[in-house]
C-alpha cells in the first residue's frame, strides 16, 4: 500500500509498504480519507523531541473507511462495514485499530466525509464546558473546533461570543449561531466589547481553541469570577506562561479538555455519529479543502497558513 512518511521536518515522501496486519481485537480499514489536524503541526515543523523519519502513515489519526480484514477475537464489525476510527497511522491507504476505537457509520451517512476523531473531540470538549442555557460563552479562535463548539453551544441556548482573527471565520461562526462576532485584533478592545455584551459580568465560560499564548491570555481575561476556562487548543509546541495571579484571584475553574481516556473518546465518536446522522450537527460546510495523499505537505501548509475561508483540510483516498 502507499503511505505518507514524514522524512524530516517539512519533508514528506510516499512509500510503498506492506499492508498492516490486524492484531487480536483489531480491525484493518481501507481508508476513504483522513482529516488533517492542527496537532500535526509540531511534528511537521520539527521539534527536538520527535525522531525522524516517522512511521509510515504516522500523524494521521482522523481516518474513516471500509473494514477490510478482521483480527482474531473481534466481534463488533464485519467485512464491508463503513467506520470512523481513532488510529495513528492513517495517512496511508490502510490502517489498523482496536475495534474499541471505531464506530460504525449508518447507511444515511453513506455520502458523508467523516473524520470521527475531531468530531468526537468537539463533543467531548463541549461536555466538559458544562454550559447551562442563558449563560454567556466566549469562544476564542474559530477554526474547525471553534465552529463546531459554536454550533453545539448556540443550540443549547447560550449566548455565544465568537472571537477570531479572520473575517470569514467570524461569518462562519455567525452562521453556526454566534450572537456576537468580534475580530481578534486589539486585546483591550475585545475585553471592552465582551464587557459591553455581558453587562460587565464577563463570561460564565470561555473556550480557548487556538493553542497559542496570546489567545490563552485573552481567554483568562474574559472569564468571570468563579467562571470556567476551558482549554481546548493544543498547546504542545512548548511551555506557556499563565497569569496565575488573575486566575487565582477570580477563582477560575480551569479545564484542560484534551481528552486522554479512550473509552470517553469512543463515546464522543458515537455521539458525533448520532448528531450528524440525526441532523443536529452539520460539519460538511466546514470541510473546505480536500487533498490527495501525495498533497499532504500542501494540506499541512494550508492548515498552518489558513488561507481565506479555510476551516478544515481532509485527505481523500
Ligand atoms: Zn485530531
Amino acid at each position: 500500500m502507499r503511505a505518507a512518511v514524514v522524512e524530516s521536518p517539512l519533508k514528506i515522501r510516499i512509500d510503498k509498504v506492506p499492508l498492516p496486519v490486524p492484531d487480536v481485537g483489531a480491525v484493518r480499514v481501507r481508508l476513504e480519507g483522513c482529516g488533517v489536524c492542527g496537532s500535526n503541526l509540531s511534528a511537521w515543523e520539527g521539534r527536538p523531541w520527535f525522531n525522524y523519519p516517522l512511521a509510515p502513515g504516522e500523524l494521521g489519526h482522523e481516518g474513516w473507511g471500509i473494514v477490510d480484514a478482521l483480527g482474531s477475537n473481534t466481534t463488533k464489525f464485519k467485512l464491508g462495514d463503513r467506520v470512523a476510527m481513532l488510529s495513528y497511522r492513517a495517512y496511508a491507504e490502510y490502517d489498523v485499530a482496536s475495534e474499541e476505537s471505531m464506530v460504525k457509520l449508518p447507511e444515511n451517512l453513506r455520502n458523508h466525509l467523516f473524520p470521527g476523531e475531531p468530531l468526537a473531540c468537539a463533543i467531548n470538549v463541549f461536555r466538559r464546558c458544562r454550559i447551562e442555557p442563558g449563560q454567556n460563552v466566549a469562544i476564542v479562535g474559530i477554526g474547525f473546533m471553534g465552529a463546531l463548539l459554536t454550533a453545539l453551544a448556540a443550540q443549547s441556548g447560550v449566548n455565544v461570543i465568537a472571537i477570531s482573527r479572520r473575517k470569514t471565520a467570524l461569518q462562519v461562526a455567525q452562521a453556526c449561531g454566534a450572537a456576537e462576532a468580534i475580530p481578534m485584533e486589539d486585546h483591550f478592545r475585545i475585553i471592552d466589547q465582551v464587557n459591553t455584551f455581558t453587562k460587565s459580568q464577563g463570561c460564565d465560560c470561555v473556550i480557548e481553541a487556538v493553542g497559542c499564548q496570546g489567545p490563552l491570555d485573552l481567554a483568562g481575561e474574559l472569564t468571570r469570577e468563579r467562571g470556567r476556562l476551558v482549554i481546548a487548543g493544543y498547546h504542545q509546541d512548548g511551555p506557556r506562561q499563565i497569569n496565575l495571579q488573575l486566575w487565582n484571584w477570580r477563582g477560575l475553574d480551569v479545564i484542560n479538555a484534551h481528552e486522554r481516556d479512550p473509552a470517553i473518546y469512543l463515546r464522543g465518536m458515537e455521539a458525533a455519529v448520532e448528531a450528524v446522522a440525526s441532523g443536529t450537527l452539520n460539519p460538511a460546510p466546514l470541510f473546505t479543502h480536500t487533498y490527495k495523499l501525495e498533497e499532504l505537505p500542501e494540506a499541512l501548509n494550508a492548515m498552518k497558513n489558513r488561507p481565506d475561508k479555510f476551516m478544515k483540510a481532509l485527505i481523500t483516498l
